[in-house]
């Protein structure tokens, strides 16, 4: 075992303890911690994540440090390297981004919502609003199962 997820937890809620809100809002730091959560848990068995966990420790401390200095290319890189992380959880470890599957079936239903609209309804108007409804109830549902696993980032 070793302490950088403490590490990280303690560097984030100094973060969000400095009075910087339009630089710290900007760093996404639930989801950062959510992902350090995942990396603690897996760097066991994953060399990558345990990599990851260090590298995230180190530009969360970085990034503490030089606060007042960031500018949009920081940020920028951060949120990349969150979203390089985010990809090995969802293909390495068949973790899921949070409101997967509301946002895909939202779409699912939309669709149908337009075709059905245009068959059954004969109202497009309709369709939509009720096949979007059906496919964030069914999505939601998903999501709830999912995060019930302890699979969601
Ligand atoms: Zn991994």
């Amino acid at each position: 075992m070793n302490d950088h997820f403490e590490q990280i937890k303690a560097t984030i809620k100094e973060l969000r303890s400095i009075d910087n809100k339009k630089t710290t809002g900007k760093l996404g730091l639930n989801k950062c911690k959510r992902v350090a959560e995942k990396l603690d848990l897996l760097s066991e068995n994953c060399q990558e994540c345990e990599q990851q966990l260090l590298e995230l420790k180190n530009r969360l401390i970085k990034l503490k440090a030089d606060i007042d200095g960031l500018d949009k290319n920081n940020l920028k890189q951060h949120q990349q390297f969150i979203q390089q992380v985010c990809n090995h959880l969802q293909k390495t470890h068949k973790l899921l981004p949070e409101g997967y599957y509301v946002s895909i079936y939202m779409s699912i239903g939309m669709s149908l919502g337009v075709v059905f609209g245009l068959t059954i309804f004969d109202n497009i108007a309709l369709g939509i609003p009720i096949g979007m409804c059906f496919g964030i109830a069914i999505g939601a549902g998903l999501d709830a199962d999912v995060k019930k696993k302890g699979k969601t980032i």
